[in-house]
């Protein structure tokens, strides 16, 4: 039977135009949808202008430190307006590079949503176009999770991160809920830009899953920063009222004002609506498409890769399993993308950066090891007056001295981090990092000079 396409990608993000642009490369016919705005997630609301907003608020220290260098800053002032327009228009020409991009490597775009009719055929919204596909790839993504107004009522005056970009007001006093990557990191933005800001976690600690001493430097630096953290509890009411738009009870009966609430409480696989059980394609209890590893699904001819997946929610994850399923089936170079070692960073300020197991993950998989710490004030501080402390940790397997894990708290900790990440894929052991000269003056050389076993 003659398809449309040879294949047709459902999502114009991270995922879906990797692939979509290596097929295409093969001379295979392409078509791809994409229902709201192309470049996905990472380029319209999140990485892109998360990381634009980090910049912005870091300016704020900056011009304070600045001062011990002899530097004097009067009359200071920030419009997040002004900011919030800038950062909309970089998003604006981002997303046409990804469609010009598209568009010369000859897939064709349709702006439009997709949905299965069955394991072959797809129909775009509005038009009611049916197109048939020999392969379909699904790269829908994820949507940011909350409870419903049953669990949380009021939870209709909350925003998420898909709204935090649209602000063109500071909030007086914003509140987060979660302690994941986005709550710690639009915290400490916020607490920068100059809004009281509070964050709402239903644990003790922020960044469960990182390391214990990670997570420790991060609640610290964001008590540092200013943030209001109230811990153990969780909002149950949201209500009008107070002396700002929203007021909300939590489970400790405290109540408090705010103009702004964010629920950073997770994502979830974007299939609702997608008609995946008319293609007969597995979904799991939280409706994450099941693929193996070569981002197959139970499907002969549909593939599936990125957030819709639930395995790594990363941008570069979602670009590698593109590239690979698209070398696989339209390249004959079949290759796997190894989910092991993935470095990633939390764009708090300061940054962590992390690559490889925690200590504990470590202990429970490896058993004996030997942890190496080191914490201290980085040079700037002596004269900027800054604060936060720099904090390293190598966590290495006993019997053969692999370096297993390398977390690093500390300004540009991301940029440190990728190029550590090598290191730990190598299999680089705790004596290939001794034997490498350190770079003076840097924070970076300490991790090639760490000698003290702390245990
Ligand atoms: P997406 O990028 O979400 O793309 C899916 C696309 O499919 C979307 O454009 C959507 O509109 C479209 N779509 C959905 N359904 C349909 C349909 N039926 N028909 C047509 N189109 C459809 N990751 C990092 O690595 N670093 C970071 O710093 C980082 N920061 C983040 C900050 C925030 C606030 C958020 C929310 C996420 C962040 N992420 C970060 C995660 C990253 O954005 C995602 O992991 C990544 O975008 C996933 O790519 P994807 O291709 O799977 O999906
Ligand atoms: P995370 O999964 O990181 O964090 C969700 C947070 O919400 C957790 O602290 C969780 O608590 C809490 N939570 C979940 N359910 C509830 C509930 N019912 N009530 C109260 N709290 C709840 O998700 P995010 O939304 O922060 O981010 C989504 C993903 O996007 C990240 O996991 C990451 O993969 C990606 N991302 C990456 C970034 C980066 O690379 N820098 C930046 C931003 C996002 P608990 O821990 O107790 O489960």
């Amino acid at each position: 039977m003659a398809y449309d396409f040879d294949l047709f990608v459902i999502g114009g993000g991270s995922g879906g135009v990797r692939a979509a642009r290596i097929a295409a490369g093969s001379g295979a016919k392409v078509g791809l949808a994409e229902e709201y705005r192309m470049g996905g997630t990472c380029v319209i609301r999140g990485c892109v202008p998360k990381k634009l907003m980090v910049y912005a608020s870091g300016y704020a220290k900056d011009f304070k430190t600045a001062e011990g260098f002899g530097w004097s800053a009067d009359n200071i002032r920030y419009d997040h307006k002004k900011c919030m327009t800038a950062i909309a228009n970089e998003v604006t020409r981002l997303s046409g590079l990804y469609m010009r991009g598209q568009k010369g490597a000859g897939v064709e775009v349709y702006e439009q949503r997709a949905q299965f009719i069955d394991a072959h055929t797809l129909e775009l919204q509005p038009s009611g176009k049916q197109i048939t596909a020999e392969k379909i790839l699904i790269a829908v993504g994820g949507a940011p999770w909350a409870p419903a107004d049953a669990d949380l009522p009021g939870v209709e005056r909350t925003i998420t991160s898909n709204e935090i970009f649209d602000l063109r007001e500071l909030p007086e006093h914003i509140v987060l809920v979660g302690g994941g990557y986005i709550a710690v990191e639009f915290a400490h933005v916020f607490a920068g830009l100059g809004a009281k800001t509070t964050l709402i976690y239903r644990k003790d600690r922020v960044l469960r899953g990182f390391d214990e001493d990670v997570r420790d430097q991060v609640q610290q630096g964001l008590i540092d920063a200013g943030v209001n953290m109230l811990m153990n509890t969780t909002p149950v009411r949201i209500e009008a009222g107070g002396t700002l738009d929203h007021q909300l009870t939590l489970g400790t009966g405290e109540t408090l004002d705010a103009s702004v609430i964010m629920m950073a409480t997770g994502r979830t696989p974007y299939t609702k609506g997608l008609g995946c059980e008319k293609a007969g394609i597995a979904l799991d209890k939280n409706g994450a498409v099941v693929v193996d590893g070569f981002s197959k699904t139970n499907v002969e001819n549909i593939w599936a890769v990125g957030d819709v997946t639930d395995r790594v929610q990363l941008t570069p994850v979602a670009i590698r399993e593109g590239h690979a399923f698209a070398d696989t089936e339209f390249h004959g170079n079949s290759w796997k993308f190894d989910h092991t070692d993935i470095p990633t960073a939390v764009f708090t300020q300061p940054e962590v950066g992390t690559v490889g197991l925690s200590e504990a993950q470590a202990r429970a998989e490896h058993g004996e090891l030997d942890i190496y710490k080191t914490s201290f004030g980085p040079m700037k501080n002596a004269i900027s007056g800054g604060i936060s402390k720099v904090f390293m940790k190598l966590v290495v397997r006993q019997s053969d001295q692999r370096v297993l894990g390398v977390h690093v708290v500390s300004p540009d900790a991301a940029e440190m981090i990728q190029t550590a990440g090598i290191a730990v894929k190598m299999g680089a052991t705790k004596q290939d990092f001794d034997r490498t000269c350190a770079l003076h003056p840097s924070i970076a050389e300490e991790l090639v000079t760490m000698r003290q076993k702390v245990s």
